[in-house]
Parts: C-alpha cells; sequence; structure tokens
C-alpha cells in the first residue's frame, strides 16, 4: 500500500497531476467569472449612466430643453380635442432661425449651440405660460398657441422682435440674426394630421421671401411650392447640361461716354418656358446646392470670354457677380486666378461684383476671400449699394474699389429731391474713400445728366445698352452705325480699364 501512495509509485504522480490539473482548472474558472462579473459590473455601469443621461433628456431636446417633437405631436392632439369642445381655435407656429447654417459654419457648433439655447429662450420669454415649444430639427422650432390666428400673428411679431435684438455669444462679438415665421390656424386652415405641414409651408413661402417675416398658411404658397419644386429639378437638369449664356451690359464713362467694361450676367435658356431670369433662378440655385457648380461655370465662361475679346484685339474688362456660397468656399480665389491665367488675363483687368448685404456679412469666411482676392489683385466691386445700412467704418476696411449705386436710388432721381440728396451723398461718401461710383438702372436722359452734374464716374443701365449676348456685343463693337453712338465704338475696346 505504502509502496502505492509512495513518492516513487506511479499512482503517486497520478494523484499529483490530477490535483494540479484541478487547481488549474478552478482558477482559470475563477478568473473566467471574475472577468464575466467585472463586464456585468462595467455594462450595468453603462447602462446607469445611459438611463441617467435618458432621465435628464427625458423632459425635452437636451440642448434646449423644449418638447421632442413626439410630446409636441402629443400636446397638439389634446389642445385640438380641447378646440373641438369648447368650439375654439389654435394655431401652430414653425420659427427658423435665418442664416443659421452660416453661423454654424463659420463661427462653429460651439456658437452654434449657443445661440440655439439662446433663441429657445428668447421664444420661452415671448410666449405665454403653458405654449408648448418644441425644437424640431436643427433650427426650426415649434410653438403652439391655444388661441386664434390674429393673436397667432402678434404672438409671430413679438418673436421676430425677440430675434431681432442681438444675441450675446461667449468670446465674440454679439450676433445680429433674424427669423421667419409660417403660421397655421385650426379648424381654419383645415384638419389637425395637415397642422403642422401647412405652418411648415407658410415659413416656406416666407423664406423663399427673403425671411424676416412671419405668414399665415394659404393655400395658393402649397401650389407655388409644387411649381418652384420642378423649377429645381429643372435646374438640376440645367447645371448638368449647362444650359446657360452669358449676357454682357456695358459700363460707360459718365465724361467721356466711352465704354469702361461689361458686366456679365447669367440667363437660363431653359427648353420649354425660354429664357429665364437669374433673379428667379439664382436664388433658388443658392437654397438647393447648386449655385458652387454654376458659379465656377460663371468663372469659366466669363474668363474664357475676355480671353476671345482680347485675342480678336477688344481688350474688354469683365465683371462678374458673386453669391454668398462662392464668398465662402475656400477654393475661390485660386479657381479665379487659374480661369485668368489660363485664358493669360490680368486679375487688375477683371471685377468681382459683390452685394452690399453679402460684404456685410463679415464672417471669417468672407474676411478671408476679400483678403484673398486683394492679394490676388481683382478688383472688387460693392453691387446695389445704398440698398442695405453698409456701416460706414466697416466700408472703409473693404478693399473695394468700385462702389454700384442701387438702382432703387437711380429710378427717383429726377422726382424727388430726398433720392438726389442721398445720390449725392453716396457719390461725396465714396470719393471721400477713394472708391469709384457706379450709377445702377439709368434709364432716362434726365437721370443721366443729374448723375453727371453730380460726379458719378460710370453710368449703366437700359439708355446705353442692355445686356446682350457676346457675339451682339462685339457686333455692335465692330457696327459703323453704332460706332457714332457716344456709347460704344470699336476704339474704345483697345483698353477699358478704368483704374489700374
Ligand atoms: P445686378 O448684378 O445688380 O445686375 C443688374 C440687373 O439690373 C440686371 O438684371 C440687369 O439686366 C438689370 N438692369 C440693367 N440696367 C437696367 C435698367 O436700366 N433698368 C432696369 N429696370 N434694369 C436694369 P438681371 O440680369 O436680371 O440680373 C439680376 C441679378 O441677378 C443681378 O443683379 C445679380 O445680382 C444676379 N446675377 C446675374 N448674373 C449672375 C451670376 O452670374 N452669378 C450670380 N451669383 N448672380 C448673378
Ligand atoms: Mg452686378
Ligand atoms: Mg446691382
Amino acid at each position: 500500500m505504502s509502496a502505492a501512495v509512495g513518492p516513487h509509485s506511479t499512482l503517486f504522480w497520478a494523484v499529483c497531476a490530477l490535483a494540479l490539473l484541478a487547481c488549474g482548472v478552478a482558477t482559470t474558472t475563477a478568473l473566467l467569472w471574475w472577468r464575466a462579473r467585472r463586464q456585468v459590473a462595467g455594462l450595468q455601469h453603462s447602462l446607469d449612466v445611459a438611463s441617467t443621461q435618458v432621465g435628464a433628456a427625458a423632459p425635452g431636446d437636451v440642448l434646449t430643453g423644449l418638447l421632442p417633437r413626439a410630446e409636441f405631436e402629443l400636446a397638439l392632439d389634446e389642445a385640438v380635442q380641447r378646440c373641438d369642445q369648447r368650439r375654439s381655435s389654435l394655431c401652430v407656429l414653425f420659427v427658423d432661425v435665418d442664416g443659421f447654417a452660416s453661423v454654424n459654419d463659420s463661427l462653429g457648433h460651439d456658437v452654434g449651440d449657443q445661440v440655439l439655447r439662446l433663441v429657445a429662450e428668447r421664444l420661452h420669454s415671448v410666449t405665454p405660460q403653458k405654449t408648448a415649444a418644441a425644437r424640431v430639427s436643427g433650427d426650426e422650432f415649434l410653438l403652439l398657441l391655444e388661441h386664434d390666428l390674429p393673436q397667432a400673428q402678434q404672438l409671430a411679431q413679438r418673436v421676430l422682435q425677440a430675434m431681432a435684438l442681438p444675441l450675446p455669444v461667449a468670446h465674440g462679438r454679439p450676433l445680429t440674426l433674424s427669423a421667419s415665421v409660417g403660421i397655421a390656424a385650426y379648424p381654419v386652415h383645415g384638419a389637425r394630421a395637415r397642422l403642422v405641414a401647412q405652418a411648415h409651408t407658410a415659413l416656406r413661402a416666407v423664406k423663399q421671401a427673403g425671411g424676416r417675416a412671419w405668414a399665415s398658411f394659404d393655400p395658393q404658397m402649397a401650389v407655388d411650392q409644387r411649381a418652384t419644386a420642378a423649377l429645381v429639378a429643372d435646374l438640376r437638369v440645367a447645371t448638368g447640361l449647362r444650359q446657360f449664356e452669358l449676357f454682357y451690359q456695358p459700363k460707360i464713362d459718365a465724361r467721356t461716354l466711352q465704354v469702361t467694361a461689361a458686366e456679365a450676367l447669367i440667363r437660363w435658356h431653359h427648353p420649354n418656358k425660354g429664357v429665364i431670369s437669374p433673379a428667379v433662378f439664382i436664388p433658388l440655385a443658392e437654397r438647393h446646392g447648386l449655385i458652387g457648380e454654376i458659379g465656377n461655370w460663371v468663372i469659366d465662361e466669363a474668363c474664357r470670354q475676355a480671353g476671345t475679346w482680347r485675342a480678336a484685339g477688344l481688350r474688354m474688362r469683365v465683371a462678374i457677380n458673386l453669391s454668398a456660397y462662392q464668398m465662402r468656399q475656400d477654393d475661390l480665389v485660386p479657381r479665379l486666378e487659374a480661369a485668368l491665367a489660363s485664358n493669360r488675363l490680368q486679375p487688375g483687368r477683371f471685377t468681382v461684383e459683390i452685394t452690399e448685404s453679402l460684404a456685410l456679412e463679415n464672417t471669417q469666411a468672407t474676411q478671408r476671400t476679400f483678403e484673398a482676392l486683394r492679394r490676388a489683385g481683382v478688383h472688387v466691386a460693392i453691387d446695389d449699394f445704398g440698398a442695405g445700412q453698409t456701416s460706414l467704418a466697416y466700408l472703409r476696411q473693404l478693399p473695394a474699389s468700385e462702389l454700384k449705386m442701387d438702382m432703387s436710388l437711380v429710378r427717383d432721381l429726377a422726382s424727388s429731391a430726398d433720392a438726389r440728396a442721398i445720390a449725392e451723398a453716396v457719390i461725396r461718401l465714396a470719393h471721400a474713400l477713394e472708391r469709384r461710383v457706379v450709377a445702377e438702372g439709368v434709364e432716362t436722359a434726365a437721370q443721366r445728366d443729374l448723375l453727371v452734374r453730380m460726379g458719378c464716374d460710370e453710368l449703366q443701365g437700359y439708355l446705353f445698352a442692355k445686356p446682350m449676348s457676346a457675339t451682339a456685343l462685339g457686333l455692335w463693337a465692330m457696327d459703323d452705325e453704332f460706332s457714332r453712338r457716344p456709347a460704344f465704338s470699336a476704339s474704345l475696346f483697345q483698353d477699358t480699364v478704368p483704374q489700374d
């Protein structure tokens, strides 16, 4: 027996091996069990954290504390029932912050979040107690007012006023924004199911008209929006197929009445609808993400045409119009420089026109582009000047060499002493800042004579020439008949540079 279990016996070693194996299994099992427990504990912790967060967010949108969409819909259902019982009215207001995307793009998402929180606070401060308020997406808010349409319109007006006050964001200058509001009323505008959609239709109508306003739903709005949607679909096709043409309208020297430049104005040749004005389709292209591609085509085509004229001996200064989106594009100036270089054009002979409202935007992105344009030596003109409220201090900083007086100022020159006083002030101001002034929309000899007397530098308008195709402009220039006209002659094309 002792031999059987002694240190040298086989049984002894077998028992030892078994014991070791058992120990190993036990240790491994213990380790696995411990690891599994840790994982369970970890999961439990994550679950706890998540449920705490959900708990905190439960009353509403995490960022603003307002209701989420689903709860707003429930509140609306209940309010509609109350309305039906009492035979009263209620209204849904769809509120959208104008230009919020550019706040996010140019100032970053932290500032964007601050703005949204402040907007929620402002909405809260102008709405009666118990008004259900929700944030339904990025910068879109819904308000539910258990009153009739006139009271909802008053509320919309208060929302616009509150939103127009500067927003004090941290680490930066206060931002001044605006809002748009669409209103739909129950039961006047129809069934509960369509109420929010109708408020949204009204909001879109406000946006399409430029924002900063409110509108109540009107069935015609839905019809207009369907037509617009069809036009946008056509515009998408047109952009791919390049169904565009640049027309050119001369600018005339006010003293010599010689042509100083030609402004490129885009036209869309719609296959069924004929020629469509940029005033119609450029805003659509801006809203639907097509302006980048169209704007690039304008740059290439204007440079190509300027190169062709140059090769024919017509050294025409060409101006193009830029949109807000292009001014925020990082590659705008390199693209322009490349197009100029490949057509052997000097940047100093090329002008870009930027509307006053866009020049006023004064965001980091537009500042960078202004600076890059200045470095590249491209001339900048401020278009539609006098239509907005440019800060004079800011105007001084802009590297613009030309101000284009808005045609609304030119229109009333002959009939209104006020219009004359404003036009004179604009010309004097521009000259004090060493900028040239071009008057747009000159249609009558009386307007021309007044502007010349006031010292305006250049004139543009139907009195001299309407925008025309590049071919028509070339033919006009070569035509002896026309060369006797003060507005245009072939020799004038030798150099159309006003102030290089
Ligand atoms: P804008 O740059 O201020 O151009 C002046 C507009 O006034 C042009 O309208 C022109 O045809 C019109 N006009 C010129 N002289 C007279 C006149 O004596 N009387 C009247 N009543 N109108 C006159 P158009 O060509 O329809 O262009 C409208 C606007 O569309 C332009 O205003 C410009 O802001 C924009 N646009 C045109 N082409 C482009 C483009 O290639 N890109 C961009 N982003 N915008 C463009
Ligand atoms: Mg222009
Ligand atoms: Mg203009």
